[in-house]
């Protein structure tokens, strides 16, 4: 058996398109979804990611205000920059890219964010929401695995998902999603006993390790939906890298139903439910009941 592929910059693209009509729809009332974009440093991948994602917003008419700050810029700045952010109308939608330096206290800058401006979802207040079932912004790169999932097998309900990784950006909310989705769900992590037997029993496998080819395809139930999450760069020899996954893509393939590849999975989509996350903050402002929020799976 070889997996179907799962095409998530496919899927992306089809979800940047309803973004780009919902934002045309919004202009009919003067409303352009801002999202202002906070980056504290020089760190080379955060850089790539911060112009990936504001590319792709002005791509879709989303207004975007870079606040790129100096390595040595302190808690209380950022928290006061958060504030004025909050303040400003023409601001749906604030993200700061994360990590931010050892010396800012990540939390309490993240705590600043107004929820309803929280276009990332790591708000307190969003995760309660979450995880009492209410209407909340949730974190990209879950909600975009949940997307693949449901595009691939419609039926979640009654299926055994495992998550590895139980970080509050990828893991948690990944398993309250599935929990939502009314999936059987077992987290697993660093401490977890026996790894393989609990890949065998699952019929999803959402993969947020961080570990390059952790997980070795012939663990898996055959026939299973793999989700993999990581983004690893390895060595390929001759002065080379290149990026791998949290799943061993060559053997695992021979065993599930369907896979996400690394890259052209689940990337894309983390910064496509960003753009969806910012619209529906604009939506919101609004408050037209003829302009509704963007879900997931419409
Ligand atoms: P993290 O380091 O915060 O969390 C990793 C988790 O893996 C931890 O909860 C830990 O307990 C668990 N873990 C570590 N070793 C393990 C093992 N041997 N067995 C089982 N569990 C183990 O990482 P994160 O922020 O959740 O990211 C995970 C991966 O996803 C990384 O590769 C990251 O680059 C990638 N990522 C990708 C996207 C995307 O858009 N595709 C977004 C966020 C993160």
């Amino acid at each position: 058996m070889s997996a179907s592929i799962i095409d998530g910059r496919a899927s992306a693209a089809r979800l940047r398109k309803r973004v780009a009509e919902r934002v045309s729809e919004l202009a009919k009332f003067n409303v352009v979804p801002g999202l202002a974009v906070v980056l504290v440093g020089e760190d080379p991948a955060s850089q790539i990611y911060v112009s990936n994602k504001t590319k792709q917003a002005a791509e879709a008419g989303i207004r975007h205000f870079d606040h790129r700050l100096p390595a040595s810029t302190t808690t209380a700045d950022l928290r006061s920059l958060i504030r004025q952010l909050n303040s400003q109308p023409d601001v749906h939608g604030i993200l700061v890219q994360l990590p931010l330096p050892k010396h800012v206290d990540a939390q309490s800058v993240l705590a600043e964010i107004d929820p309803i401006k929280d276009a990332d979802g790591f708000h307190a207040i969003n995760v309660g929401r979450l995880v009492l079932g209410e209407e909340a912004t949730v974190p990209c790169t879950p909600l975009g695995c949940l997307i693949l999932l449901r595009e691939t097998q419609p039926q979640l309900a009654g299926l055994r998902a495992l998550v590895i990784g139980r970080s509050n950006i990828v893991g948690k909310p990944m398993a309250h999603l599935l929990l939502q989705s009314d999936c059987t769900v077992t987290i697993a992590h660093s401490r977890t006993r026996d790894l393989p037997a609990l890949c065998g029993q699952a019929d999803i496998v959402v993969a947020a390790i961080g570990r390059p080819r952790a997980v070795s395809g012939d663990w898996l139930k055959p026939g299973a939906l793999v989700i993999d999450v990581g983004i690893n760069r390895i060595d390929a020899g001759e002065g080379k890298t290149k990026v791998v996954g949290d799943v061993d893509f060559e053997s695992a393939v021979q065993r599930a139903a369907a896979i996400t590849p690394v890259p052209g999975g689940v990337g894309p989509m983390t910064i496509a439910c960003l753009l969806m996350n910012t619209v529906n903050a604009a939506v919101r402002s609004l408050r037209e009941p003829s302009v509704p929020r963007l879900m997931p799976t419409t």
